[in-house]
């Protein structure tokens, strides 16, 4: 399987970061074994000072399929979750500044949070999903799908025409304004509504 990631998918994040608003879905991978394997630990990695949270929502893609319509690409999925794409932002800059791939900032191991549990679509308003996250029980992101720039059905039609989406495939949908720094022995969790989704702890 692999993790399709947008980036800039939220205004307001764009300009945080100082970033123009993208005008069609930016996406980049991260391989399986980014998948942190104990939801519930992730180990600060030794190559990087500036390790960031993004909290997103995330869809599970449940049929094979290249060349989607957008129309259509409602029934490529039945679940949604939230994630964290941990970001070596000091790296992630680096790349940045002298025109390299992102990988080295975003595909490492236990880089992609994903939540256990998904959450049936059908339980859900896909256009106003609210989700937070909490570090250290201070609400530091806040989001609702209403924002996104590209929806979910846009983006899986759009990544679509250039690779094969298959089963168990998790798209991880960009994040909001609020990005930041964590540190070793702080907890973040992740709420859908009032539904905690993951809690973990930095060591
Ligand atoms: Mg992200």
């Amino acid at each position: 399987m692999k993790i399709i990631c947008i980036g800039r998918n939220y205004a307001d994040h764009a300009r945080e970061m100082n970033a123009p608003i993208p005008e069609f879905p930016l996406f980049f991978l991260k391989p399986d074994s980014a998948i942190l394997p104990k939801r519930t630990s992730f180990y600060y990695p030794e190559f990087t000072k500036d390790l960031h949270y993004e909290c997103e929502v995330i869809v599970r893609i449940n049929k094979l399929g290249k060349n989607i319509s957008k129309k259509f690409a409602h029934t490529y999925y039945n679940e949604i979750g939230l994630g964290i794409d941990f970001t070596a932002r000091d790296l992630q800059e680096e790349c940045k500044v002298k025109g390299l791939p992102w990988e080295r900032a975003k595909a490492f191991d236990g880089s992609a949070v994903i939540c256990e549990q998904f959450i049936s679509k059908s339980e859900l308003d896909l256009g106003s999903i609210s989700f937070h996250l909490l570090k250290n029980d201070q609400l530091v992101q806040q989001g609702n799908t209403k924002d996104f720039i590209f929806s979910i059905d846009t983006i899986i039609s759009y990544v679509s025409q250039f690779m094969t989406l298959k089963i168990g495939d998790i798209l991880f949908t960009g994040t909001p304004a609020g990005v930041g720094p964590v540190n070793i022995g702080d907890t973040l969790r992740g709420y859908i509504g009032e539904k905690e989704m993951y809690a973990l702890k930095v060591k």
